[in-house]
């Protein structure tokens, strides 16, 4: 160490995970620098990105001999990230077995990364806000009862709370007002508000914004999430980081922003998978917010009209016998706003329907009525493209992908076989690749081929104007393009659109006004499928997909129509169906929870998974099994409380050519759980580095997984 650097700093860096490299390097440095300081630093030939840490960590070793090498620079006029950011991150990465420097880098914006200093010190000359001072201005909505008595409850407990009201019944209001009851209340305050994906809703991302601009100033409300561009997502970021700006609204990554003023986090729909975070640390933003607020002092807010079980169970209320209970605050708003009415449900069954009916006959007279009234509908399918499969009649060939075990999607906009794991995509041929017959069928059907049928059964129908109904489909496929979801959302508000169909991108959270009627087609797939959550996920979508109609009483007292919502199905007498039928998320949970109770599985029981990747089958469920029999020769603590099931292949078994196992380990304590992860983690390393395992290509942990 030269004389001119007294000082060591354990910094933490992205090296590569499982490396062996010690999660923390040490550097010397010429002042001590406080934790939390961003710094450039020597890396191999490379200079990177790093953050102090707090110098109780361990560091990583030493080769003998070596020296220290000296720090780059200090990313001069930021300030340093707080404890409670550092505690953050250290917390994520144990929790979800990942490395520290992996998730403090992956939390920060990638573009810090690659400014030089006076590009970054131009970023950081910013105008000072200015709130609207036209000296009068604003007026606040008047709650209605519910919603008052929900803020009441807000303002007097300290939390977590689930507000877990119907869809329509003015749950954004509510988060509105304390966002602005908090803020007003102390100049310094910060407030994060999480939502699924706000690429879906550009809506909320405009209510936001012109609610709280002219209150706190221009640039009060910054967007954290993917869709941005790197240099937006470093402004925001900042924002958020000096405390200029007041009101951080994103998604998922958006938990990791750091707020050194926050008051209050809010999580929309919080029963959204989305918020599992899929790659690298696979972290559930919901679950960190509630760690999070615990520990920087903020109060967290969950809202959904179906919010998770998990949720549900952590905020029923405690007894006597019961006195885990409670442990989130449960704030109830059943009315919709303006005394409007929810869906009435109408089932049909397609048993007394014709063979290979798509549309019904009453459901199509349904929608044929609501085009010539002027309303609109929304038929959700949540499967895209025009066939999940080709197939040739005389000699069986089907159209699978020759990369994965999947089928490849027909797509006949641009004549295309699409595979929807891997991207392999070829044209769709003429004749049959194996046998030569021309006679090749689609089977099945999605969102292409009902956009299609609907449009030519509705061909004679006609809009009060006189103009010709107007089908149009939102999904993946036509929203590709930037600003085409926005464009076709715009259609939709405009009235333009008679029919809109599409997949579960179209049942998320928008304000459509004239929707009168929501129809799912064919959503019977996920009763029978082998994932415990499925039945869940199904009925909060269906919830979800219910409360787009009929959200303006106004207007449908106007139209004198019910607004309604159409299954059609073979299994009309399913416990889904009945719930939804009488809009009974609490008999659906109570059901579901007594199933999972008995079952022993969350949340009554922890779960997580180990996943991996080999060249073949043997090769992954080779490593698994060698990983589990080393856990079990050293005895691993936690192991007594920890069921380690078999490795199995997944679902779609492989993937772009790589096959895929996991196996599902499960305990009825999470301190257990966690406690052998961390001890199993350094066993899993040195697995795989074991020459039998050449074939294992990755492996990673999920822990809290959400589909097993
Ligand atoms: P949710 O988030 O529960 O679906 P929203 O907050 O979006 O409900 O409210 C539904 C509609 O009712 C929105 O158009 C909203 O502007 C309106 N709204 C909400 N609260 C009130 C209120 N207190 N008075 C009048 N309109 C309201
Ligand atoms: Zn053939
Ligand atoms: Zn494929």
């Amino acid at each position: 160490m030269s004389a001119s650097s007294p000082f060591i700093a354990p910094v933490a860096l992205h090296t590569p995970s499982h490396s062996g490299v010690g999660d923390l390097l040490s550097y010397a440095c010429d002042r001590p620098l406080p934790p939390g300081t961003l710094v450039r630093v020597p890396l191999g030939n490379r200079e990177v990105l790093g953050v102090v840490w707090d110098s109780d960590a361990a560091t990583g070793e030493l080769p003998d001999g070596a020296t220290l090498r000296a720090i780059g620079g200090v990313l001069e006029g930021v300030a340093p990230l707080d404890l409670p950011w550092r505690r953050l991150v250290a917390f994520t990465a144990r929790y979800y077995q990942r490395a520290l420097g992996e998730v403090a880098l992956a939390a920060l914006p990638p573009q810090l990364r690659d400014l030089k200093p006076e590009q970054l010190a131009r970023r950081l000359r910013r105008p000072a806000l200015t709130a609207d001072d036209s000296g009068n201005a604003i007026e606040n909505i008047a709650l209605t009862a519910e919603q008052e008595s929900a803020r009441a409850q807000i303002v007097s407990n300290p939390g977590p709370f689930l507000l877990f009201g119907s869809t329509g019944s003015g749950k954004t209001e509510v988060y509105l007002r304390c966002v602005q009851e908090m803020l007003e209340a102390d100049p310094t305050a910060q407030a994060l508000v999480m939502v699924p994906e706000i690429n879906l809703t550009p809506q909320l991302e405009e209510r936001f914004v012109s609610r709280f601009a002219p209150r706190f100033g221009a640039g009060a409300v910054v967007s954290l999430h993917s869709g941005m561009t790197n240099p937006q997502r470093l402004k925001s970021w900042l924002a958020a980081h000096s405390g200029t700006a007041r009101i951080v609204l994103g998604t998922r990554m958006a938990v990791f922003a750091s707020l050194p003023g926050l008051k209050l986090i809010v999580v929309d729909e919080e029963h959204d998978p989305s918020y599992k975070q899929q790659e690298g640390a696979r972290y559930s933003a919901r679950d960190l917010a509630i760690w999070r607020g615990r520990e920087q002092g903020a109060k967290v807010l969950l809202g959904s009209a179906t919010p998770s079980l998990e949720s549900w169970h952590a905020s029923r209320p405690p007894t006597p016998e019961d006195p885990e209970g409670g442990r989130y605050l449960r704030l109830h708003m059943p009315s919709r706003i303006g005394a409007g009415a929810l869906a009435r449900v109408r089932r049909v069954d397609m048993n007394q329907q014709p063979r290979r009916a798509v549309f019904s006959a009453p459901l199509l007279q349904a929608i044929t009525e609501r085009v010539a009234r002027g309303e609109q509908s929304m038929v959700l399918l949540n499967r895209r493209g025009y066939a999940p499969v080709l197939h040739c009649v005389d000699c069986g060939w089907k159209s699978d992908c020759p990369h994965c075990s999947a089928h490849q999607v027909f797509h006949k906009t641009d004549r295309t076989l699409r595979c929807h794991h891997c991207g392999f995509t070829v044209r769709v041929p003429h004749h049959c690749p194996t046998c030569g017959s021309p006679d090749i069928h689609a089977m099945g059907r999605g969102t292409e081929q009902l956009e299609e049928q609907l449009a030519a059964l509705l061909r004679n129908v006609q809009r009060p104007d006189g103009n010709a109904a107007r089908v149009a489909r939102i999904d993946a496929d036509t929203t590709k393009a930037k600003g085409a979801l926005e464009a076709q959302l715009a259609q939709v508000h405009a009235g333009e659109v008679d029919v809109l169909v599409g997949t579960q991108m179209i049942a998320k959270g928008h304000d459509f006004r004239r929707i009168t009627l929501v129809a799912a087609v064919q959503p019977d797939g996920a009763l029978f499928s082998s994932d415990f959550r499925a039945p869940e996920r199904l009925f909060a979508l269906l919830m979800q997909a219910a409360g787009r109609a009929g959200r303006d009483a106004a207007y449908m007292a106007a139209q004198g129509t019910p607004c309604e919502m159409w299954v059609q199905t073979f299994h009309p007498q399913h416990a889904v169906y009945e719930a939804l039928r009488r809009h009974d998320y609490e008999a659906f949970a109570a059901q579901q929870l007594k199933e999972r109770e008995e079952a022993a599985m969350p949340p009554f029981a922890y779960q997580a998974l180990v996943r991996a990747d080999a060249r073949t089958q043997e090769a992954a469920q080779g490593f698994l099994q060698a990983a589990t029999a080393a856990a079990h020769a050293a005895a691993l603590p936690g192991l007594e409380a920890v069921t380690l099931f078999p490795p199995v292949p997944l679902t779609i078994q492989r993937v772009a050519n790589v096959e895929r196992a996991q196996m599902l380990m499960e305990s009825p304590s999470r301190a257990a759980l966690q406690r052998f992860l961390a001890a199993w983690q350094p066993i899993l390393q040195t697995t795989r580095h074991n020459r039998e395992h050449k074939g294992l290509i990755r492996w990673l942990v999920d822990v809290d997984p959400l589909t097993i």
